[in-house]
């Protein structure tokens, strides 16, 4: 027996820009402020799902951007998916896939909403659609990426003395390489005895760059190394995994499953970043995980810095992996001045927890958000980056 039909009513997509606690410096950019997508889906039986699409700094990172994002979706995707079955929502994912090419962090940002409705509608977590948790938290690792040495110290110390984080993300590749190195070296050596440290070069290194700063990591007991070179150098990033003492993470490499098998079946990685919106969603990003676990490649859920309801979609399908063995950075939120939620995530122990309740599991302030939204602050303009 199959479910009666439920139609799509709306989607609506709404900008949130909300300040981070402190720059936030990347190679690709410096971020003041994260610009959220929210994506809302009303159904004709009175769910409302809801998702995120977010990226970083604008458009630094990748080829969307939070306003591409916005229009497309208004444009082209909500149009078609208003009549269709909400209690279908592969068919519908399926059908704008078939239609409209790339824009995988607005699929993401839809394929979520319209899963965290289907998932209320049968009355399980959202993970329950997705083969079921396997866990009940996930670990999270905190990103140090003040810019600053001594900053970045006391930060880590102060996020373990809370018990939020012992695993440190050190994001490097805009500066020199020695002061890169000098930089990582000297906050190795402060958090040793309670924290572990990785580091993650978005890109910005040559091959060559990346060799000798590796040996200088490995012997400062760096645990990871994340996206030293180019994405598009595949041949290079194996080349690396083969030589390196450290083991290697592909992040920017990884648009999907495609990209997943290409790098899977050279073994041009130790270690797969998985994130929902860079693999298209979350069935996407399900596919990616399998890849890598078929070809023995450890996992790491990623993050878009995303806010809440990116982060806990992400949590929802990371909780249903057999293994996770470096954990997730799911630490998104906790970047933000503002929170959306009537009731934040969970952060303890060093894990964040998932909720119990239907879909998502999280109940979205609205007001907050309406006064937050860009198209309602007067003289709001495109979030500084
Ligand atoms: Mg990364």
């Amino acid at each position: 027996m199959t479910a009666a039909p439920v139609k799509i009513e709306s989607v609506e997509t709404i900008l949130v820009d909300v300040p981070t606690i402190r720059p936030h410096r990347l190679s690709v950019a410096t971020m003041n402020c994260q610009t959220l997508v929210l994506v809302r889906v009303r159904c004709a039986d009175g769910v409302v799902g809801v998702g995120e699409g977010t990226t970083i700094g604008g458009l630094a990172y990748g080829e969307e951007s939070p306003e591409s994002i916005k229009v497309n979706i208004d444009t082209y995707f909500a149009p078609l998916l208003k009549g269709m079955d909400a209690t279908r929502p592969g068919a519908a994912m399926a059908k704008l896939r078939e239609l409209f090419q790339g824009n995988r962090f607005a699929k993401s940002a839809l394929e979520t909403a319209l899963f965290d409705a289907q998932a209320q509608r049968v009355g399980v977590p959202l993970s329950e659609l997705f083969g079921g948790r396997v866990r009940e938290s996930v670990d999270v690792a905190w990103t140090l990426a003040s810019g600053d040495t001594k900053r970045d110290i006391d930060e880590a110390e102060r996020v373990y003395e809370a018990r939020r984080h012992r695993v440190f993300k050190l994001k490097i590749g805009s500066r020199a390489v020695a002061d890169d190195v000098a930089h990582v070296v000297a906050i190795s050596k402060a958090v040793e005895g309670y924290g572990e440290v990785r580091v993650d070069v978005n890109q910005a290194w040559t091959e060559s760059e990346a060799i000798s700063a590796g040996r200088r990591f490995a012997d400062a007991g760096v645990t990871l190394i994340e996206q030293p070179i180019a994405a598009q150098n595949r041949a290079g990033l194996k080349r690396l995994t083969e030589l390196a003492d450290v083991p290697i993470m592909a992040d920017e490499a990884l648009h999907g499953p495609a990209d997943a098998f290409a790098i899977a079946s050279a073994r041009g990685a130790d270690v797969f970043a998985v994130k929902i919106a860079q693999s298209g969603g979350l069935s996407g990003a399900a596919q990616v995980a399998a890849i890598a676990s078929a070809a023995n490649i450890d996992l790491y859920g990623g993050t878009m810095l995303e806010g809440a309801v990116g982060t806990i979609a992400s949590a929802q399908l990371f909780s249903t992996f057999g293994e996770l063995k470096w954990g997730t950075e799911l630490f998104g939120p906790l970047l933000l001045t503002e929170e959306i939620l009537t009731e934040p995530l969970r952060y303890e122990n060093f894990a964040l927890h998932l909720p119990q309740g239907p879909g998502l599991g999280i109940t979205l302030d609205w007001d907050k958000i309406d006064r937050l939204r860009r198209d309602t602050r007067k003289g709001a303009s495109v979030a500084a980056i």
